[in-house]
């Protein structure tokens, strides 16, 4: 038993080594977009927006088992953290916070090394938390949001860890960033983005997605559409890259409508992509829309559409691939900054 054991840890030691640095020129993304399908995202998702977890509210218990639940998942993905060993939490305290007692939370953060570019980051993030349970014990799941952002980046994640298990890491380095106390005010995002832990210059875009499970209200017969928010505002480059991509794998009727300039509800403002806009790091925000549980205790797990969610995770993940993995970043034609003259 012990020889057998030894032969086949020396067989696959080998067959690592083998697999090291392929050209990802050669890789096929969509078989790797394939790994994230509407079963795992399910499963994932009625547990993180269980009962259990008692709405995620930002500093209580919910959100700890929350985190909890992420690290776990990552470490079993074998994701290292960007801050090494055991260690995926970004603390932010309670005093960080400016509206109503909120006690210590953490953003959690995994990490993919790039293998040519390395200094170069790109960022997938969602937030984790919600808005708890309210004074009658209505516990506010969540699932839409943002478990649906939560659950699909755990599955883009897996995708490209499978693809570097294959000999294809990405050319850049990729973050997946879970943020905290985005119901306070988008407060883990504008922490990460005063705290970096890659350098903000090296960022070179982020990709958020913040409700991404269900058919927002009047887009019944839209078909698989996702809304895209940002994805022109600071990078033409940015945009064409989304667009082709979407193209060539996946044929997703996008839908600009909330990317106008002058549109009321101002998404482009409020998820914690604006944290890094606001940097002149190019992004982009899918959405699907507000719906009729938005914010009450009936955004459940049973009311999410998992084949579109997988569809909409696969446009991610494919667009990330591309980003991550082309000649140059993003080119920022469109600053608002006049420091991103120099
Ligand atoms: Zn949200």
């Amino acid at each position: 038993m012990k020889k057998v054991l030894i032969f086949s840890l020396a067989v696959s030691l080998i067959g690592c080594k083998a697999q090291q640095s392929r050209d990802i020129g050669d890789a096929n993304p969509m078989e790797y977009a394939n790994t994230i399908t509407a079963g795992e995202l399910k499963e994932h998702l009625y547990t993180f927006a269980s009962d259990e977890f008692q709405g995620r509210d930002t500093g209580e218990p919910g959100q700890k088992m929350a985190a909890e639940y992420l690290k776990t998942e990552y470490k079993k993905l074998d994701i290292a953290s960007p801050f090494g060993e055991d260690d995926y939490y970004q603390e932010i305290p309670g005093s960080y916070f400016t509206r109503g007692e909120i006690k210590d939370t953490e953003n959690v953060l995994a990490y993919i090394k790039g293998s040519s570019n390395p200094e170069e980051v790109l960022v997938i993030s969602s937030h984790y938390d919600h808005v708890g349970v309210d004074a009658e014990g209505n516990i506010f799941n969540g699932a839409d949001d943002d478990g649906s952002g939560t659950v699909a980046i755990l599955e883009i994640a897996e995708a490209f860890k499978k693809a570097q298990a294959d000999g294809y890491t990405p050319k850049r380095s990729i973050l997946f960033l879970n943020v905290t106390g985005e119901e306070k005010g988008l407060v883990g995002s504008k922490f990460y983005s005063e705290n970096p832990v890659f350098p903000l210059a090296n960022t070179v875009a982020n990709l958020n997605i913040d409700m991404i499970g269900r058919i927002g209200e009047g887009m019944e017969s839209a078909g698989d559409y996702v809304y895209l928010i940002g994805s022109d505002r600071l990078s033409t480059e940015l945009h064409e890259i989304s667009e082709e991509v979407n193209k060539k794998y996946m044929n997703l009727n996008l839908d600009y409508t909330f990317n106008e300039e002058n549109d009321p509800n101002r998404f482009y403002y409020r998820s914690d992509h604006y944290h890094f806009a606001k940097h002149d790091i190019p992004i982009i925000f899918y959405f699907n829309g507000v719906h009729e549980d938005y914010h009450r205790p009936t955004d459940t797990p049973d009311k999410i559409e998992y084949d579109l969610l997988e569809k909409r995770a696969k446009l991610i993940f494919l667009t990330a691939w591309e980003i991550a993995n082309r000649e140059t970043r993003p080119f920022v034609d469109k600053p608002t900054l006049t420091e991103a003259a120099e």
